[in-house]
């Protein structure tokens, strides 16, 4: 059953008019290469700034969870930062993980009455998740949240490259 709060665009997230784009980030919330390059890159210091407060607080971001900051000179209101899996072994646990990044990210956008969500295809650069099982587990999981959850109202996959773009038209056209 297709969904008409999911919307799959080409591009670049950092330029998506939403409350809230998710960054694909690492535990240590530093900043790193990819989406989460690009993010800090767009919206300047203030996310930066943030992260090393919520460092201090908490210690950094466990893979599968999320936090929130500002989005600086970014369009959006927040940027939620999630920390998804390294590929290994492709074990359930790693499946698991991915799908609590999503699930994660979006319970922490209802907590700040976001009602507009963009998301990277998370784990699928750096962390070597394989494109399909990664859009497979990403669309399972927003589509059960929001199910579920009516108070987020859009759900927008921005995809960075062809393939990606591919696999999420394709599959969100087959259901
Ligand atoms: P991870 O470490 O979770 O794999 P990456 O940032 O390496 O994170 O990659 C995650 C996804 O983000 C990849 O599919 C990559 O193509 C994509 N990506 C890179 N830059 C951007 C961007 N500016 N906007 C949206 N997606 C991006």
């Amino acid at each position: 059953m297709t969904d008409a709060r999911i919307t799959v665009k080409q591009g670049d997230i950092t330029k998506t008019e939403v409350d809230a784009i998710v960054n694909a980030a690492n535990s240590s919330l530093l900043g790193g290469g990819g989406v989460d390059g690009a993010i800090h890159r767009a919206g300047g210091p203030a996310i930066l700034e943030e992260c090393y407060r919520i460092r201090e607080r908490q210690g950094g971001c466990k893979t599968g969870e999320a936090v929130i900051t500002t989005a600086g000179k970014l369009p959006a209101k927040y940027v939620i930062h999630t920390v998804g899996p390294v590929w290994n072994k492709g074990s359930e646990e790693e499946k698991t993980l991915l799908k609590n990044a999503y699930i994660n990210s979006l319970k922490l956008a209802m907590e700040n009455e976001v009602a507009t969500v963009a998301f990277p295809n998370i784990s699928t650069g750096i962390y070597r998740f394989p494109k399909k099982v990664a859009a497979e587990i990403a669309i399972d999981a927003v589509k059960a949240f929001l199910r579920k959850n009516r108070s987020i109202k859009q759900v927008v996959f921005v995809c960075f490259d062809q393939e990606n773009y591919e696999l999420y038209t394709s599959m969100m056209a087959e259901e």
